[in-house]
Formats: C-alpha cells, structure tokens, sequence
C-alpha cells in the first residue's frame, strides 16, 4: 500500500511539472495565458450574405462592371468586353491590376464557353498568374484530356489538382486560392517557395503545395529573385473566357 501511494505521488509531481515545463513554454511563445480575454479581439468585418461575396476588408477587383483596377500589359485601358456582369477575353491581349500584390487570399470566378471548341489546351485555356509569374490553370477540362500539369486548376507544368472538379462549358466556377509569395536571400537565392492552397469550385485541390518556380512551358521551373509585390495577371491564350466576382485580400507574409 505504502509503495503504491508513493507511486502516485511521484507520478503526480512528475505530471506537474510536465505541465508547468509546457506552460513556460508557451508563455515564452505568446505573452498571454489560455482563454486569455485580454488578448486581441479579432477584428470584425463583414463577410457578406453568400459565399463568394467579397468580405468588407478585401479589395474588389472586378465587380461585374468597373474594370478600372485593371490594364494592359502597356498600362492602357483594358479592351477585353465588359458586358452582362462579366469581363471576356477577345483577342486583346492578357491584363494585370494596376496595383501591385504580393501574399493574398483570391477568389475569381470564370466560365469557358459554352460551345466547347478545340482540343486539350486550345480549348478554354486562360490563367491567373500571381504576381505576374506564378500561374494556376483556367481551363475547359470537362471531359477534355491534357497533360494532367496542364489542366483546370493545375499549378501549370508543375502539379495537377488532387481531383478533376470541372464544370460543364458555359457555366460558372470559382477559385479560392491562398498564395504565399517566395521569399530571396541577398544572394537572389530562393529562401522560402511560394505556396498554394486552392479550392476549385470548393473542393480542396491543391493543399499547401510548394511551387517549384516561376512558370514556364515545356521546361522545369526555378525561380528567380523579384520584388515582393508585382500585379495579378488574366492570361489571353485565345479563348473568350469570361471572368467575374474578382476579390482579393493581401496577406502577411509568412514568418
Ligand atoms: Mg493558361
């Protein structure tokens, strides 16, 4: 009995100082206790009624109607058509925002044609290319077989998405994606990759992918030092896709 007794005590104190050893360690990580309430209240906004609403704090990009956040690649007026709450490519060249971003939340919402036209990559093909380099893949890919690094929400040349979450031709999808932008020691060397997380029409499909470099074609990527914020770019790759509900939240980066 008296050697059980000593048992729990010694597994008690053991426990005990297990739990003080962790709690010093957080308190050395932040300055506050658990359920501390005089730590900062998150900041409230407005999320808005329906998913894919912009939220109060982010930027709006397009809006179904004002393209002025946005030109050419001359810094002139977009040409693309504006009409019926969306924006279409039409031979006039890719667009990027005027401002430019770096780390950021984006939703944009985009739909190919509803006669589907061409195969593999000529059908539907456009892009988002963050930061003006780094591009995830508009495309037709219902029932439309490419290289899988080159389909709808691949990380193009690079990773195919997890699933194939295509819609038909002609109706709307959305991309919610998180971009992390890569980070360059002063030698221009690559200290941190950018990274991808993107749903496509809400299903996770890239989950905290590692990008291997700058887009390219028919090549390995790698990465080149540039600045921290460059525009946002809409490829033309010769397909009319339409594009809409275009939002964007700039993001810390990491640490
Ligand atoms: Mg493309």
């Amino acid at each position: 009995m008296k050697r059980f007794i000593t048992k729990i005590i010694v597994i008690g104190v053991i426990t005990l100082m297990g739990c003080s050893i962790n709690q010093k360690v957080k308190k050395d990580t932040f300055p506050w206790n658990v359920h501390d309430m005089n730590r900062t209240q998150p900041k409230i906004i407005n999320a808005g009624s329906e998913p894919g609403d912009p939220p109060s704090d982010a930027i709006v990009l397009f809006d179904g109607k004002d393209a002025s956040a946005w030109c050419d690649s001359k810094g002139n007026a977009i040409r693309w058509k504006v009409e019926n709450g969306y924006m279409e490519i039409n031979k006039t060249g890719s667009i990027r925002t005027k401002e430019p971003y770096g780390s950021c939340q984006l939703h944009i919402e985009w739909a190919a044609p509803a006669a589907a036209k061409g195969k593999g990559q000529h059908r539907g093909n456009s892009g988002v290319f963050f930061m003006s380099k780094y591009e995830v893949q508009v495309l037709d890919s219902f029932d439309n077989k490419t290289y899988p690094d080159g389909q709808a929400a691949s990380l193009y040349g690079q990773y195919p998405p997890a699933v194939n979450a295509c819609r038909k031709p002609g109706e709307w999808q959305c991309y919610d994606i998180i971009f992390h932008r890569p980070t360059f020691n002063e030698k221009g060397e690559v200290e941190k990759k950018a990274l991808v997380t993107l749903f496509h029409n809400g299903v996770l499909v890239q989950d905290h992918v590692e990008m291997l470099g700058v887009t390219t074609h028919g090549r390995w990527a790698r990465y080149g030092a540039h600045p921290d914020q460059l525009p946002l770019m809409l490829q033309e790759h010769g397909s009319p896709i339409r594009y809409r509900n275009i939002w964007i939240r700039p993001l810390a980066d990491r640490k």
